[in-house]
C-alpha cells in the first residue's frame, strides 16, 4: 500500500449495527471544538500552562501511537516511508489540521528521522483565537504535536518528539513543526512517559482525559479529501490505466512505435490487455481515423481462417456464395490486429509470410493480387520464440512480425497497478460507490491474478453486483479469490530453519521471481537494497 492510495472514507467507517464511527476496528468519539476549548481552559486554570500542555501532549501521543498501529493492522505498507507518509494523508480527515511543505529525512535502517513541515488550520490554534483572542506567547498545538509524536514513534521504533517551532496562535500565518528522535532534543521536555504528580490530577481530569483521548472530528472535509485523492499520480492513456514503471515503459515504447509503419508484436499472458495496447498504438498513429480491425486467430476454425484473412472469390469453395474481401484488405489504411497469432497453422503461416513480404494477397480462387495497405499488429500469449525453437512457429514469420516487440508484464509483477485498476473499474460502474474495505484491498494486492486484468475487471463487477452500494467486503468476492491462500509453511513439513535461514530463502525466492533484479526484489519486499543484500549474504547460524 502506498500512502497516496489511502482513502479516508474506507478507513473511517461506521459500525453497521450501532452506527458508531470507527477507525479500522477502533471506536471513535466525535467531539466538537468548543468542548475542547473549554477542557483546555479548565486544564490551564487548574494546572497551569506547562502542566496542561504536558497533559494535552500525552493525550495526543497515546492516540497517535494507537492510530499508527491500527493502520499497520489494516494495510501492508510498501515501506516504512509509506507508513510514515500516511499520516499526512489522513490528517485532514480527522479535522485537526492540514499538513504541507513536508521535508522528510528518514532512514528506517539506522532509525534516524528529521521531519519538518507546516500545519495549516490547526484546530488548537483556531480554538485559541476564537475564544482567547490576542496572541499567545507560546505555541498551543499540544494535542497535534503529541499525536504526530506518537504516530512517528510507532514507525521509527523509538521515541520521537515533535516540537512546534512557531504557532498561528502566536500571530504567524501558520504553524511550523519539527520531529526528531527524543534523544536529539536532549531530555524529555514534555514528560511524555514520566508519571505526572498526582496532586495535579483529580478524578474529574482523569475522566475528561479518557474522554478526550478517544475524541475526533472524523467525517468533516470528507468530500474535499476525496476530490484531492482522486487526482492521484496514476495515469490513464487512451484507457490504459497504470502507475507501475513497468507499464509506463510499455506505454512509452508504444508511443515511439505508433507513428512508424512497423509491424508490432505484443506478447503477454492472457488478460493483460494486449488489444488495449494495440488500439493505443492505432489511435496514436496517423492511421487513427482509419478502421481498426481485430481478429482472434484462435476463435476461427482452421478451415475458414484463410478466407477470413485473405478473402475469396465466389464459388472458390462450397460455401463461398459471394466474393469476400479478406480482413487484411478490409482494414484499408487502418490497422489489423491479429490476436493469438501462435494458433495459426503452418500452411496459413506460410501464406501470411508471403503476404507480408510482398504487401499483397491473392484471394482464394483468384488470380489477381490485391495490395495490402494496413499496418499489422500481432499478439500472442505464448512465447513465440519458444514455439520457433520447438518448430511450431515459422522463424521467418516470427522475425517479420516482431520488428517492434512489446512484452506486457502480468499483473502480479506490477502490483502497484492492482488497486488503481480496481478503483478504475469500480468507478466506471458507479462513480459514487463507497469502495473496498481494507481486508479486500489487502486480499486483492496479495492475490496472484492468473487471469490478469480481465480477471480483476470481472472480479470487481461481480463484487459490485453483490455489494448493492455497500463498501465491498470479503463476502462479495468470487469464491476463487475469497479462499485463504495456502499456508506457506506447508511446504516446510519437518524442516525447521532458523528465522535467518528462512529470511535468506525468502529473499532468494523473491529474487528468482524478479529474474535477479535486486532493486525490484527489494521493492517487493519493502526493504532497502542494502537490507536485501544482507539477507542474501547472512551466514547460517551455528
Ligand atoms: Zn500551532
Amino acid at each position: 500500500m502506498l500512502a497516496q492510495d489511502l482513502r479516508p472514507e474506507e478507513i473511517f467507517r461506521r459500525d453497521r449495527a450501532t452506527g458508531f464511527p470507527l477507525f479500522g476496528s477502533q471506536r471513535l468519539l466525535i467531539t466538537g471544538v468548543p468542548t475542547l476549548q473549554r477542557f483546555g481552559n479548565d486544564l490551564r486554570t487548574i494546572m497551569g500552562q506547562r502542566t496542561s500542555a504536558t497533559v494535552m501532549t500525552r493525550l495526543g501521543y497515546d492516540t497517535g501511537l494507537a492510530a499508527a498501529m491500527a493502520l499497520a493492522d489494516m494495510y501492508e505498507f510498501d515501506s516504512p516511508e509509506e507508513w510514515l507518509k500516511s499520516f499526512k494523508v489522513l490528517l485532514p480527515a480527522t479535522g485537526m489540521a492540514v499538513e504541507r511543505d513536508s521535508q522528510i529525512h528518514f532512514d528506517p535502517e539506522n532509525k534516524t528521522l528529521r521531519y519538518t513541515g507546516i500545519w495549516e488550520k490547526s484546530f488548537e490554534a483556531q480554538v485559541w483565537s476564537m475564544f482567547t483572542g490576542g496572541a499567545s506567547d507560546k505555541p498551543v498545538c499540544h494535542v497535534l504535536s503529541g499525536i504526530v509524536s506518537g504516530f512517528f514513534t510507532a514507525i521509527l521504533g523509538k521515541d520521537v518528539l515533535v516540537h512546534e517551532l512557531s504557532c498561528k496562535a502566536q500571530g504567524h500565518d501558520y504553524c511550523t513543526f519539527e520531529a526528531r528522535p527524543m534523544e536529539e532534543w536532549g531530555e524529555d521536555p514534555l514528560k511524555i512517559h514520566e508519571p505526572l504528580d498526582e496532586d495535579w490530577l483529580n478524578d474529574e481530569i482523569h475522566r475528561l482525559q479518557k474522554e478526550l483521548k478517544q475524541s475526533r472530528e472524523v467525517l468533516e472535509k470528507r468530500d474535499q479529501e476525496l476530490q484531492r485523492l482522486k487526482t492521484g499520480p496514476e495515469k490513464n492513456r487512451h484507457g490504459i490505466v497504470f502507475r507501475s514503471p513497468e507499464m509506463g515503459k510499455i506505454v512509452e515504447l508504444a508511443e515511439i512505435a505508433a507513428p512508424s509503419n512497423s509491424t508490432v508484436l505484443v506478447q503477454g499472458e492472457s488478460g493483460t490487455g494486449k488489444e488495449l495496447v494495440a488500439r493505443f498504438i492505432h489511435k496514436a498513429s496517423q492511421r487513427g481515423d482509419e478502421p481498426f480491425v481485430a481478429i482472434n486467430c484462435a476463435a476461427i476454425p482452421h478451415t475458414l481462417i484463410e478466407s477470413e484473412l485473405f478473402g475469396h472469390l465466389k464459388g472458390s469453395f462450397t460455401d463461398a456464395r459471394a466474393d469476400k474481401k479478406g480482413l487484411l484488405v478490409e482494414a484499408g489504411q487502418g490497422t489489423i490486429f491479429m490476436d493469438e497469432v501462435g494458433e495459426l497453422g503452418m500452411e496459413v503461416q506460410a501464406k501470411l509470410l508471403r503476404a507480408l513480404q510482398q504487401r499483397e494477397v491473392r484471394p482464394l480462387g483468384g488470380l489477381k493480387t490485391v495490395p495490402i495497405q494496413a499496418r499489422i499488429i500481432a499478439a500472442a500469449n505464448q512465447d513465440l520464440r519458444e514455439m520457433v525453437e520447438q518448430g511450431a512457429f515459422r522463424q521467418d514469420l516470427f522475425y517479420r512480425l516482431s520488428v517492434f516487440p512489446l512484452l506486457i508484464p502480468p499483473l502480479r509483477q506490477r502490483r502497484e497497478d492492482i488497486l488503481i485498476l480496481a478503483r478504475h473499474f469500480l468507478s466506471r460502474l458507479d462513480p459514487s460507490h463507497p469502495g473496498f474495505t481494507p481486508e479486500v484491498v489487502r486480499r486483492m494486492q496479495a492475490y496472484h491474478w492468473p487471469g490478469n486484468i480481465r480477471e480483476l475487471e470481472n472480479c470487481v463487477e461481480y463484487a459490485y453486483i453483490l455489494s448493492s452500494r455497500e463498501p465491498i467486503h470479503m463476502r462479495h468476492l468470487p469464491i476463487s479469490m475469497a479462499e485463504k491462500p495456502r499456508d506457506i509453511f506447508d511446504d516446510l513439513a519437518g524442516d525447521f530453519p532458523t528465522p535467518r535461514e528462512l529470511v535468506r530463502r525468502y529473499a532468494r525466492h523473491v529474487l528468482q521471481h524478479t529474474e535477479g533484479n535486486k532493486t525490484q526484489a527489494a521493492r517487493l519486499m519493502g526493504v532497502s537494497p542494502v537490507t536485501l543484500w544482507r539477507y542474501l549474504n547472512q551466514e547460517a547460524e551455528t
